[in-house]
C-alpha cells in the first residue's frame, strides 16, 4: 500500500538523520576540549540522547563490548577496591559489580551519575582503587584527564583504559606519554580488531610537562 511504503520511508529518513547528527556530534566530541563538551550538551540537551543511541547502536555489532571484559576484570579482583568511572554512559559497570563505583558523566543517563567534567572530579586525591575510562578517552585535553585520573588514584591503582583501535596512531608514543604521566603498563590486549584494552598501574605523579605522544586519531564510525 501507498500509505505504508511511505511511512516506511519517512522511518527510513528519520533513521539517516539520526545517524548523521551522531556522527557529527561525535566528530564534535572528539575535537573540542572537555570545557567545550560540557557546554555542548547543556546547550542542547537532545544532542545527549542522540549520542548514545549512535553509540550504543555502533558497539553493539562489535562481537564484543569492551564494558564487559572491564567487568569481568572487577568480579576477579575484591569487591572491596573502590572503582571510578569516567565518561560512564548509562552505569553499566555500576549495574554489574558489588564494589563501590563513582560513576562520572556530562550528563545522567542513570540515576547513579555524577554529572562533571572528567577533568575535574568531585573525588579526593588517592581516594581510588581502579580508574575506568571505557571508549571515553574524548576531548583534545586527554592529557589534562589522565592527569585528574593520576590524581584520584592510589599509589599503585589499576588505571584501565579500553579505546577504539583504529584511533591509535603511534601505539609506542602513546605508551611512552603514558609512562610519563607516571602510568606503568601491566598488560596489553590488542587482540580485537575493534578495541585496544591496557592496564596500567599508577606508578608515580604525573610529570608537569606536555606529553605529545598522547593524540589519538578521532573515532570515525562508518555510514550506515
Ligand atoms: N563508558 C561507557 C560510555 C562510553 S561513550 C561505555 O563504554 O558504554 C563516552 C562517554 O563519555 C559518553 O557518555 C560521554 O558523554 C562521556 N564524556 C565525554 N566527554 C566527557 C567529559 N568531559 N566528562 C565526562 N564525561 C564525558
Amino acid at each position: 500500500a501507498p500509505a505504508g511504503r511511505s511511512a516506511a520511508l519517512r522511518a527510513r529518513m528519520e533513521e539517516r538523520l539520526l545517524s548523521a547528527r551522531f556522527r557529527y556530534i561525535n566528530q564534535q566530541l572528539y575535537t573540542s576540549s572537555s570545557q567545550e563538551a560540557v557546554k555542548l550538551f547543556q546547550n542542547d540537551p537532545e544532542a545527549f540522547q542522540i549520542y548514545h543511541r549512535g553509540f550504543a547502536q555502533q558497539v553493539g555489532r562489535w562481537p564484543e563490548n569492551p564494558v564487559d571484559r572491564i567487568i569481568r576484570y572487577l568480579r576477579r579482583r575484591p569487591a572491596s577496591l573502590v572503582v571510578a568511572d569516567f565518561g560512564c554512559g548509562d552505569c553499566k559497570i555500576a549495574n554489574s559489580v558489588r564494589n563501590k563505583v563513582h560513576s562520572f558523566d556530562l550528563v545522567p543517563l542513570s540515576p547513579l551519575v555524577t554529572v562533571c567534567d572528567m577533568a575535574k572530579v568531585p573525588l579526593a586525591a588517592e581516594s581510588v582503587d581502579v580508574a575506568v575510562f571505557c571508549l571515553a578517552l574524548m576531548g583534545t585535553n586527554l592529557q589534562e584527564i589522565l592527569e585528574e585520573a593520576n590524581r584520584v588514584l592510589k599509589q599503585g591503582g589499576t588505571l584501565l583504559v579500553a579505546e577504539v583501535a583504529s584511533r591509535f596512531e603511534d601505539t609506542r608514543a602513546f605508551m611512552t606519554a603514558m609512562a610519563q604521566l607516571g602510568f606503568k603498563s601491566v598488560s596489553k590486549d590488542f587482540s580485537s580488531p575493534f578495541f585496544f584494552l591496557l592496564e596500567f598501574s599508577k606508578a608515580a605523579p604525573p610529570r608537569p610537562r606536555p606529553c605529545a605522544g598522547l593524540r589519538l586519531r578521532p573515532c570515525r564510525y562508518k555510514r550506515r
